[in-house]
């Protein structure tokens, strides 16, 4: 009679000890970590200071708001520029031609890129 093959788990090699974290302890973050200092004794680290990006003199006075009612509107030079052109005729007509948008063609409108009229026939 044939002898009985070796059974597998008498050759596994023994289980490695679990692996151990530095000091003993398990690590912790965050505000966990925070709560296992206090629990031995020590206070938690200070924290960084919130820094302020903006000034504080930057919102309010009348520069602001000069400067807010400057950039909320058509008021450059250029639109004035292409104000003035509009109102003496000269439109910058542009458009009449076909353009792909997905799958489909579509003509664009001869119109004023600026002020919106329609093109003069
Ligand atoms: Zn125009």
């Amino acid at each position: 009679m044939a002898e009985l093959p070796e059974l597998r788990s008498d050759r596994l090699p023994e289980r490695p000890p679990e692996s151990r974290q530095l000091f003993d302890r398990a690590h912790t973050y965050g505000v966990a970590h925070d709560l296992e200092r206090m629990r031995t004794g020590l206070a938690p680290p200070p924290r960084t200071p919130r820094i302020r990006t903006r000034s504080r003199h930057r919102r309010g006075g009348p520069v602001a708001a000069a400067r807010r009612w400057f950039a909320s509107g058509d008021r450059r030079p250029v639109d004035v520029w292409h104000r003035i052109r509009c109102r003496t005729g000269h439109h910058d007509v542009r458009g009449g031609q076909q353009m792909q948008l997905g799958s489909r063609f579509v003509l664009v409108e001869r119109r004023c890129v600026w002020c919106d009229a329609e093109a003069p026939l």
